[in-house]
């Protein structure tokens, strides 16, 4: 018996999710009394693991899968569930894992259940509790089959440092893996921080009136070293890129403070910052119903209070 944490890279980079993965995966295994393996995927920075305590580390080098591609991954990580008999997969909740977790479950034929919060309520029967309808309610989900595939929903269990300095590391071969999917084009967002990875986004919508007038989020976001981001109609329009688009048909966001400037705060863009943890509004109409939702409120208008916050985050 065994967990089994896939450890999400990019750019030979570990992901922040994919520390808070890990940070579940050792609390987990030390709640079912058995060990935790991390598996690496074409990334040498495996040292930077040991400080979340994992026992073993499982490292696939494969040029088969410099690109990521849901089903080569899966086929690879299918096999090491089996090599490693592992009872327990744990994911991040990015937008590549969601993919992951969907080929996985169809490959070995078990449930993948997503946006976990938090530790098993109990591991026999194994029953975890996660979000559902947008984060608007939690459900506890049993989980019956042998092998059970879950994600860890982003910032619900934290990073924390749990060392282990006798970690043993283990490269796995694998077989060739054909796939029907073939990547033709990547893109990357141009932003330095990217949205599902920042802990601060500043987003923007469309009361900022024109792309003109960019400069100042753009200046904040540099400031608060934050990721930029838009609502839907901004992207829509051409005035920010599609990769920047927040809410229930964009990308969601689960950073620890979302600032978001002249955005009415319609339920779909709600849908998809609901899990940020600390939500600051600006916005000149007092009956913008984004308030309902912040925490902290400026009534006013972006023009005037966006440049003084600057000024005054510079300041210090
Ligand atoms: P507006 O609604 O026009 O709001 C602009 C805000 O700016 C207003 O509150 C105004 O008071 C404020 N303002 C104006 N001037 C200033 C100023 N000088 N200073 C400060 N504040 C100012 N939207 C999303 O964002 N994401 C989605 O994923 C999404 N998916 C959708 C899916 C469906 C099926 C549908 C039907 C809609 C979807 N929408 C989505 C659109 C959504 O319903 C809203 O229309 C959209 O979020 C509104 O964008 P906005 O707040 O930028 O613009």
């Amino acid at each position: 018996m065994s967990v089994l944490v896939y450890i999400e890279s990019e750019n030979n980079k570990f992901k922040k999710s994919s520390y808070e993965a890990l940070s579940y995966g050792k609390a987990l295994a030390e709640k079912m009394g058995v060990k935790v393996s991390g598996l690496v995927i074409n990334c040498s920075d495996a040292e930077s693991l040991k400080a979340y305590g994992p026992d073993k580390i499982l490292k696939i080098d494969s040029q088969d899968l410099n690109e990521f591609s849901s089903k080569k991954y899966a086929h690879a990580i299918a096999d090491v569930i089996k090599s490693e008999n592992a009872d327990v997969v744990v994911l991040s909740s990015t937008p590549d894992s969601k993919y992951l977790g969907a080929h996985l479950s169809g490959i070995t034929d078990s449930p993948f259940v997503s946006n976990v919060v938090e530790l098993p309520e109990s591991i026999n029967p194994f029953t975890v509790k996660r979000t559902c309808f947008t984060n608007k309610a939690f459900s506890l989900t049993e989980i019956i089959s042998d092998t059970k595939i879950i994600s860890i929903a982003s910032n619900s269990f934290g990073v924390i440092e749990n060392s282990n300095d006798s970690l043993a590391e283990e490269e796995i071969d694998i077989k060739s893996i054909d796939s029907d999917q073939r990547i033709l084009n990547i893109e990357k967002e141009s932003g330095s921080v990217t949205i599902a990875d920042a802990e601060i986004v500043v987003s923007a919508g469309r009361g900022l009136k024109g792309p003109e007038n960019w400069g100042m989020i753009e200046a904040l976001a540099e400031t608060l070293g934050a990721a930029t981001a838009c609502s839907k109609p901004v992207s829509d329009m051409g005035w920010r890129p599609h990769s920047e688009h927040v809410g229930q048909t964009g990308k969601p966001v689960s950073s620890n403070l979302y600032i978001a400037i002249g955005i009415s705060g319609a339920i779909q863009h709600l849908a998809g910052i609901n899990s940020s943890k600390v939500k600051v509004v600006i916005n000149n109409d007092p009956e913008a119903p984004f308030f309902k939702a912040a925490d902290y409120g400026v009534v006013g208008d972006a023009f005037e209070v966006v440049p003084s916050l600057i000024e005054k985050l510079k300041a210090r």
